[in-house]
């Protein structure tokens, strides 16, 4: 997936404070304020992040991690995806998952600054603002997209991306044809464990920069994509999803990455 041949390789420190700064979703800015003023009684002494939550995880990273959206008393309070949205949550579900897989220092995600750090794993969503029921509307998916595509052209590693869920399946199928990537048809749907590999572009295909972006992208490698039911506690609770499940798909991850 590697957009090696990039002229001017994307800084991710530079792409997340971007991100950071975005304005262009009103509903969901204004949204996010909302909610980091009014805060819930549980976390009244918090000061709310309320921003677009960028993306975490290790530069080298060959695993991308892609969720939905922030939650609005979760990583919209923190500032960190996936995190703080209560013990065992869905940011504790996915960390542990990935702590016994081997991809985390710890089990928990509860707050920016508990020293969690992922090998080999950076996680992202597909949406950086939280949205009103966990809800955002599709061309605010479309809108953030480019947020994606230019964290993906600073992570130059990634080969594997893990969609939790199917708005976080079809965000990325949707980047892979604004790239030029001819997916297979029919349009492959998410499920659980589903596993879809992409071929790569012919050199020299341009990619697609978003407007007013500085750089120049690569030829495109879409790498692989792989199905993961998101960890949300309807799910978890449920017993929709299980940690067995996850173990079992990160061991499948794990064997498709190179090294
Ligand atoms: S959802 Fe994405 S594009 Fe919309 S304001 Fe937030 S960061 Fe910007």
């Amino acid at each position: 997936m590697s957009p090696s041949g990039t002229k001017r390789p994307l800084v991710l420190s530079a792409v997340q404070t971007g991100i950071t700064n975005c304005n262009r979703c009103p509903r969901l800015r204004t949204y996010c304020q909302d909610v980091g003023r009014v805060k819930r009684a549980a976390y009244r002494q918090d000061t709310y992040w309320a921003r677009p939550v960028p993306g975490f995880g290790d530069p080298a990273a060959r695993i991308l991690v892609l969720g939905l959206a922030p939650a609005a008393h979760g990583a919209n309070r923190t500032g960190r995806v996936f995190t703080g949205d209560g013990a065992g949550g869905s940011g504790d579900f996915l960390v542990s998952a990935l702590q016994r897989a081997g991809f985390a220092n710890r089990s928990t995600s509860q707050r920016a600054d508990d020293g969690l750090q992922l090998t080999d794993v950076y996680i992202a969503a597909a949406v950086r603002c939280a949205p009103p029921a966990n809800r955002p509307l599709p061309e605010e998916v479309d809108r953030c997209l480019a947020h994606l595509l230019d964290e993906v052209a600073a992570l130059p590693k990634l080969e594997v991306v893990i969609a939790l869920g199917k708005i976080a399946w079809d965000a990325w199928m949707k980047l892979l044809v604004q790239q030029g990537v001819a997916l297979p048809r029919p349009r492959p749907v998410f499920s659980h464990g589903a596993v879809l590999h992409l071929g790569t572009l012919a050199p020299g295909h341009p990619g697609t920069l978003a407007p007013g972006h500085p750089g120049t992208l690569a030829p495109w490698h879409p790498g692989t994509l792989v199905g993961m039911y998101h960890p949300s506690r309807q799910n978890t609770n449920t017993g929709t999803v299980t940690p067995a499940m996850y173990d079992a798909v990160l061991r499948k991850v794990r064997s498709r990455i190179s090294g």
